[in-house]
């Protein structure tokens, strides 16, 4: 079975850029194994989505069902297994998002299929296909072989280029979907949008990220990611103490980014912190310790207090624009 599934995302009725990270992967890995790119997309009121994903030629299965229109994986997961099933899907995966860590797990048991999570690379020879993934947060990056008929995987989106567009676009098909919404276990309650003005912190091209050494005073931090377009993080001890919302969290258990610049102040540089962020093209650490951690990472360190530094870092950059 060589043929491989792509679960993509859409959120009111637009496809998530992860999507076409996932749906670049499952290029890379239908071109090794010489099979088909199925894409399935499932919800209710997928909008510009299908057309989205056709423009990038894949063929592109939609499953719309009042049931799906919240993700819930619990109904999703049984229509993706069958979808897997009638394309004779031998691999089956998608970006490692919170919906995709959630949906493509409960996916992997039905359809008996082992899996890889936050799969960086595809590596082996020849037909083989082994799935490149970190471990220990990050301290070990193993090649993975699954052993079952079917293999089921999560990509960290930033690790694969985006697909793009086709000279002719893929097909669209719609999908009979059978949900039992009423055997659910599980049901939708409410959904809670975080509107903000600064760009996602996994899709920005700028991060600057606070931690401990902020005292929980966010104002510099987040005065400089305004002047840069930055989103902005922070680490897990941060969260912790209650400064900032837990999705602002970058690390092991947080989010993973990889952005253009990087700039992390009053972060001492624990591994797992560094194992959400090390991807950066351009990392700037400052910090008041000489020897802190997360100078063995950064491109550019400034040793240095952040109440200081980065206020005069902010004035710079305005004056510069
Ligand atoms: C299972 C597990 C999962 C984890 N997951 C995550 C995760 O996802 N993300 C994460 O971040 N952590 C995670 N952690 C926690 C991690 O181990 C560290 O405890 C945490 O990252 C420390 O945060 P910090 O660097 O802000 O704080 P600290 O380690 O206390 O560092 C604070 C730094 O600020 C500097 N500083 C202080 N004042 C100033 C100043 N005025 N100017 C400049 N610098 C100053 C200090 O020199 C110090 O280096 C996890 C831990 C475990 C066990």
């Amino acid at each position: 079975m060589t043929n491989v599934l792509i679960v993509a995302e859409q959120s009111n009725g637009s496809l998530k850029k992860s999507s076409l990270n996932a749906v670049g992967a499952g290029q890379l890995l239908a071109a090794r194994t010489g099979g088909q790119l199925h894409v399935a997309l499932l919800g209710q009121g997928v909008g510009g989505a299908p057309a989205q994903l056709a423009a990038l030629g894949v063929t592109v299965h939609v499953a719309e069902h009042a049931a799906l229109a919240h993700g819930l994986a619990e109904a999703a997961a049984p229509v993706v297994a069958a979808l897997a099933r009638a394309v004779g899907a031998g691999y089956v995966g998608g970006a490692a998002t919170s919906g995709g860590k959630d949906l493509l797990p409960r996916a992997a048991a039905l359809l008996e299929a082992a899996m890889a999570t936050e799969v960086l690379a595809f590596a082996g020879d020849g037909a083989q296909v082994l799935f490149r993934r970190p471990m220990w947060a990050g301290n070990v990056v193993a090649d993975v072989e699954l052993a079952t008929a079917v293999k089921v995987f999560t990509i960290r989106p930033t690790e694969f280029a985006p697909a793009a567009p086709a000279a002719a676009p893929g097909e669209v098909k719609a999908v009979a979907a059978s949900v039992d919404a009423a055997g659910l276990k599980t049901r939708f309650v409410s959904f809670e949008e975080v509107k903000s003005t600064r760009p996602e912190l996994t899709e920005a091209r700028v991060v600057v990220s606070g931690g401990r050494g902020t005292k929980g005073d966010f104002k510099p931090i987040e005065a400089l990611a305004d002047v840069l377009g930055a989103a902005v993080g922070a680490s897990r001890a941060a969260v912790d103490a209650g400064w900032v919302p837990n999705d602002w969290q970058v690390g092991q258990t947080g989010k993973v980014v990889a952005p253009e610049l990087y700039v992390a102040a009053g972060i001492s540089g624990a591994i797992q912190h560094l194992a959400g962020m090390k991807g950066s093209k351009v990392i700037v650490a400052v910090n008041k310790d000489p020897e802190a951690p997360v100078f063995a990472v950064a491109d550019y360190g400034l040793v240095g207090d952040l109440f200081k530094v980065l206020p005069e870092l902010t004035e710079k950059v305005k004056a510069g624009k």
